[in-house]
């Protein structure tokens, strides 16, 4: 005797069929894909570090802020924040706060992505553009773009980072920065059910598996009539 212990995944509902007033997609729960905006600015201010992207760039001026002043993290965070309706980085982190003066915006970073993984979801790309008139971004946007992608534990090619100058707004002595992130359902790996059964034999314990298999990957049974009583798994 043997006990066959199985573990899968909920069945999951991806879209309904109904009238209207029953087929609303209310709620997170039928969303597999979602988008969010994050828009941030910035004085410069000198005798402050210039942080942008988890970097510290060369210049003469920082942002000015209550944290470390990462236009581009905030943006993100707000970003990540917003594509799961989870509010937005003020409502975490009052700028009163003294705890987060001048704080490392990865830690507001950190805060966003918790709040995507707690709502089930994962991020598939971040678009990002900066708009200040220097320092020039373009030289270490790669450095800047592997730095945001570690940070948000995410590949290379799933983070863009563009910069631009502000032409004709008169904002010279900001740095603005926009972001956009679609995030997807995660697999929920925690929400694998388990099934124990009391297997008899061997070729029992095959049946059970080849009728699996069939049933959900649509492999075809070698035999047709199943020799076990489905009474028997509990
Ligand atoms: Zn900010």
């Amino acid at each position: 005797m043997q006990v066959l212990r199985l573990r899968f995944a909920p069945l999951r509902m991806t879209g309904c069929v109904g009238d209207s007033e029953t087929s609303s997609t209310t709620g997170t729960e039928t969303m597999d894909t979602r988008i969010g905006f994050g828009f941030d600015s910035h004085e410069f201010k000198p005798g402050v570090p210039l942080r942008i992207g988890g970097l510290t760039l060369e210049h003469p001026e920082g942002l000015a802020g209550h944290s470390d002043g990462d236009v581009l993290l905030h943006a993100i965070t707000d970003a990540l924040l917003g594509a799961v309706a989870a509010g937005d980085i003020g409502s975490f982190f009052p700028p009163g706060d003294p705890r987060w003066k001048n704080a490392d915006s990865a830690i507001f970073l950190n805060l966003a992505m918790e709040e995507l993984q707690n709502a089930g979801y994962r991020i598939v790309n971040v678009d990002t553009t900066l708009v200040l008139a220097a320092p020039k971004i373009s030289p270490i946007a790669g450095e800047m773009r592997a730095r945001v992608a570690d940070l948000l534990g995410v590949e290379l090619n799933q983070v863009s980072i563009k910069a631009k100058t502000p032409e004709g707004l008169g904002l010279d002595h900001v740095a603005q920065c926009h972001a956009v992130a679609l995030v997807e359902r995660a697999a929920d790996e925690d929400a694998l059910k388990s099934m124990s059964a009391v297997i008899e034999s061997q070729k029992q314990l095959e049946d059970v598996v080849e009728d699996l298999l069939s049933s959900v990957h649509g492999v075809p049974k070698k035999r047709v009539a199943p020799v076990y009583d489905t009474e028997d798994i509990t």
